[in-house]
């Protein structure tokens, strides 16, 4: 369990357990997901939304962003992906917008790393020679390998084995609220899929530990919220909940 909810300022966000990224000694990897209370915007976007996509005035989410970013206190400006489902993985070492990717990697550690969800697991990961990466995670991207791809190119640049990387799976949509078809139920293990009442739930935030397993991380070095983006309309935006007009917490990994 990992509901390691920090605030600031009216701003609040939660965090992977403590201690749990700091595989780099003194320097320390911060990781947040934002939780949607202390911002400007209006319903269905109340009210710190931090998604530009779905129809809310930019310039709220402009402010929303300014009062997030200022409340955890990044070190620098922000390299955000913009996602495609897929399995590409960019290495960073510039603030930016890039487009294409579902996950981020760098060494820089002026240089946090960003992303926007609402259902989909953020993924964080770190590694003790001082990379840290951020993956968007859902269906489509696990069953396409997007964790085997952040995993053997942090592996490829760092130098690391994979069993020293650490990982944690955020909050995103659990098993109880996510009904997939049969065709997409049959992409994952059948550990990962409850039939019930002639649909299926896929608990893709287990999956994803296991396809971390499989890329070579070990059992300790994996963790998982336990919350629901789904259930927790206090808490979070959720995509299968609100619709199109859904708002979109941000995903950052820092150092
Ligand atoms: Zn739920």
């Amino acid at each position: 369990m990992d509901e390691n909810i920090r605030s600031r300022g009216g701003i609040a966000w939660i965090s992977p357990p403590d201690g749990h990224l700091d595989v780099s000694g003194p320097t320390g990897v911060r990781a947040a997901l934002s939780l949607r209370s202390g911002g400007i915007s209006d319903s269905p976007f109340a009210s710190l939304n931090l998604g530009h996509s779905a129809g809310d005035a930019p310039v709220s989410v402009s402010e929303n962003e300014r009062r997030y970013t200022g409340a955890l206190g990044l070190p620098g400006p922000i390299a955000r992906a913009r996602l495609a489902h897929g399995r590409e993985v960019r290495l960073v070492n510039s603030p930016g917008v890039y487009a294409g990717c579902d996950g981020l990697l760098t060494s820089n550690r002026n240089l946090p790393l960003w992303l926007t969800v609402a259902d989909c697991y953020p993924i964080y990961i770190s590694e003790p020679g001082g990379w840290i990466g951020l993956l968007h995670c859902g269906w489509k991207g696990a069953a396409g390998g997007c964790i085997a791809s952040i995993i053997a190119r942090m592996v490829e640049v760092s130098g690391c084995q994979p069993s020293v990387i650490r990982a944690w799976i955020g909050p995103g949509i659990g098993q109880s609220c996510y009904t997939v078809g049969p065709d997409i139920a049959a992409r994952f293990p059948g550990v990962c899929v409850r039939a019930e009442g002639g649909e299926n739930r896929l608990d893709l935030s287990l999956a994803a530990a296991i396809l971390l397993l499989d890329a070579g991380l070990v059992p300790g070095s994996v963790t998982r919220s336990a919350l629901c983006t789904a259930c927790r309309e206090d808490l979070f935006f959720s995509y299968r909940r609100d619709g199109a007009r859904s708002g979109r917490m941000a995903a950052v990994i820092w150092k």
